[in-house]
């Protein structure tokens, strides 16, 4: 026999793993299951090609509990491990992934956060958080002799020499006393290792086993019941999603979700993929039909389930969708991750960015189809998750808008249900070469702006923004199919003919004193006191200046960090057509004191109609009872 010190990384680590007050201890079976698993795929494969490592038995993995001893040996008939293997995978961290945990695991600790373990498991030493001593007895496939390792995983291990019939490895946890706080002897009952095995290894392609003593009452009345023992498979093996998309219904689609994810009604949509290639995975992700109630807090976490080759690995995998399908829930299996990949590593695991981007189209491609075979079902969805494609087109500078842009929907003018970009374009007049958009908080609202007036008596369709999101989108997407987006509230829109122009035109210089009398009164307050071009039916109206929209400066203004002070520019627009102008007109004319105080009724009145709060109402109301007392005289 020998006996070997463990390094000192290998015992940093194991420390850790004894002293971690950590709540997840469970993860061990799924570590040491995995590895069986693996070691079984190992053989699995060499034996195809040679016959000599062709087990005499099915491949499996049992589990066998002693109450008396309170041991739980977890056996395989996979490759085995040789002396040399022993020293190379157990008494060393070879692998780069537990490294990582450590480090990881330290600033976990400082911060008083254990749970990491619990998401990413360190493999072999997480038997530890359970056991005092292991012991491993192993006969690699091919090879005569056996060997043990033991160790109370502090200081060292030995080594020894041992007799085995078979190839494969037996693992022996020796449980850890009772505490307070944790009762280890749980570990030994058939229900709670078969319940761990279902929640964290269910679909490991090979069968877990373990003896179960049943109580069978007697079929013979007044007899004793008797106890029955038998060999019970806990695993079901074979996962939904690894199925082939022909086997798999739509009943069946929809009675995993509900059950998985918990909710009570059918998905919306369910997306089943299969990929082979380059990646590999398979996957299945469901479009829930209501959003859950908190999307949009901070503590809500979006992602997918993962498993490796069958194992789950992590409740909530955000790596594997985008921020804006935060909505989307399912899960990803995939035989190219390693089961010890840290919470760090997913985020630059190069194959898991593919299977996300992979993801990603699929999710959407789903959703394009929907929106030409269903309408009534996109619209649905549209209503409960639009504004979410919305922020995708939004986020991270706009880099997703052009895979997103024609899954867009938006109410307009002249439609009552919704239209897509390309119908808004499609149906444009002759003419119009820019898309036109109005925000506020309703459709009837916008509806009554007077900026809209000269759109409406062109026939042009406008489209209607209602959400926070949506001006800072147009302002994203900027063009459609080479047709700008046009806010009829602000800038100059250009909608008159040669004539019409011309006619304006000498207008402007006309009016130009008393255009800038109203500018000098108000000259503290808007930028620039104008004709306009957009009004027919309306006294005034207050449009922005190209940049910042009134729109942009409400939401900007509501958020929880606003600067103070981001501010649209404010321009006057008078409708020179109108009759009040010509009762500023005879004002100015004939005393020019009170010019002063019809610019300010003007431009609160523009306020007003535009939804913004007057600065001071009550000088408002003081001014309009002026002005109503002297007409009267
Ligand atoms: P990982 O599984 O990520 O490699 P572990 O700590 O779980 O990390 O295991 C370390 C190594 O020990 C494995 O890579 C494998 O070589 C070996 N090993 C562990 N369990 C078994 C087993 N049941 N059969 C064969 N080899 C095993
Ligand atoms: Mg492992």
């Amino acid at each position: 026999m020998e006996t070997k010190k463990f390094k000192t990384e290998t015992k940093k680590l194991l420390d850790l793993m004894i002293n971690s007050i950590y709540t997840h201890k469970e993860i061990f079976l799924r570590e040491l299951v995995s590895n069986a698993s693996d070691a079984i795929d190992k053989r699995h494969y060499l034996s195809l090609t040679n016959a000599n490592l062709v087990p005499t038995t099915e491949f499996e993995i049992t589990i066998d509990t002693n109450k008396e001893n309170r041991t739980i040996t977890i056996s395989d008939n996979g490759i085995g491990m040789s002396h040399d293997d022993l020293v190379n995978s157990l008494g060393t961290i070879a692998k780069s992934g537990s490294k990582e945990f450590m480090e990881n695991l330290k600033e976990e600790e400082n911060k008083g956060e254990l749970d990491i373990i619990g998401q990413f498991g360190v493999g072999f030493y997480s038997a530890y958080m359970v056991a005092d001593k292991v012991e491993v007895r192993t006969r690699k496939a091919g090879e005569n002799e056996g060997f043990i390792f033991t160790s109370d995983g502090t200081e060292s291990y030995t080594i020894d020499t041992c007799e085995k019939a078979n190839p494969g490895t037996e693992i022996t946890l020796y449980l850890r006393p009772n505490t307070e706080d944790e009762n280890y002897d749980t570990y030994l009952e058939f229900y709670t290792i078969k319940s761990l095995i279902k929640k964290y290894s269910d679909y490991v392609r090979y069968p877990i086993r373990m003896m179960n003593t049943k109580t069978v009452p007697s079929e013979n009345e007044g007899e004793e019941p008797s106890e029955v023992t038998e060999l019970e498979t806990l695993n079901s093996m074979i996962p939904l999603w690894k199925k082939s998309k022909s086997e798999v219904t739509e009943e069946e689609l929809n009675n995993f979700y509900k059950s998985k994810f918990g909710d009570y009604e059918d998905p919306l949509a369910s997306i089943f993929t299969n990929v082979e290639g380059n990646i590999t995975y398979n996957s299945i992700c469901y479009i829930p039909k209501h959003a859950p109630y908190d999307m949009y807090s901070d503590s809500y976490e979006r992602g997918l389930q993962l498993y490796t080759k069958g194992v789950f690995i992590l409740d909530k995998c955000k790596e594997l969708v985008p921020n804006y399908l935060r909505f989307v829930k399912g899960l990803v299996d995939s035989a190219d991750l390693s089961l010890n990949i840290s919470r760090e590593m997913l985020q630059h695991d190069r194959q898991l960015t593919k299977i996300a981007s992979s993801l990603e189209k699929k999710i959407l491609n789903e959703l394009s189809r929907i929106l030409k075979n269903d309408r009534e079902k996109y619209e649905e969805f549209f209503d409960t998750f639009g504004v979410n494609l919305k922020y995708g087109c939004y986020e991270d500078f706009g880099m997703r808008k052009d895979s997103l842009k024609d899954l867009l929907l938006f109410k307009s003018m002249n439609n009552d249900k919704y239209v897509t970009l390309k119908e808004y374009v499609d149906s444009m007049k002759e003419g119009q070469d820019v898309i036109y958009f109005a925000s506020g908080k309703s459709k009837a609202s916008i509806m009554a702006l007077p900026q809209m007036d000269a759109v409406k008596k062109q026939g042009y369709d406008v489209l209607i923004l209602t959400d926070d999101i949506d001006e800072f989108l147009m302002m994203v997407l900027s063009e459609y199919e080479s047709k700008k987006f046009k806010n009829v509230n602000q800038g100059d829109l250009d909608l008159l003919n040669e004539d019409e122009k011309k006619e304006f035109e000498a207008l402007e210089t006309e009016k130009k004193p008393l255009v800038e009398a109203l500018q000098e009164a108000l000259k503290d307050k808007v930028k620039e006191v104008k004709l306009s071009k957009r009004l027919t039916d309306s006294a005034v109206c207050l449009v922005s200046g190209d940049g910042v929209s009134f729109e942009m400066e409400r939401v900007l203004n509501e958020m929880p960090n606003a600067n103070e002070g981001v501010k649209a520019e404010r321009i006057l627009e008078i409708n020179p057509k109108h009759q009040l102008f010509e009762a500023i007109e005879h004002v100015y004319n004939n005393s020019n004191d009170d010019i002063k105080k019809y610019a300010e009724m003007l431009y609160s009145q523009a306020l007003i109609i535009e939804g913004i709060q007057l600065e001071d109402p009550i000088a408002f109301s003081n001014l309009m009872c002026e002005l109503m007392i002297k007409a009267s005289k």
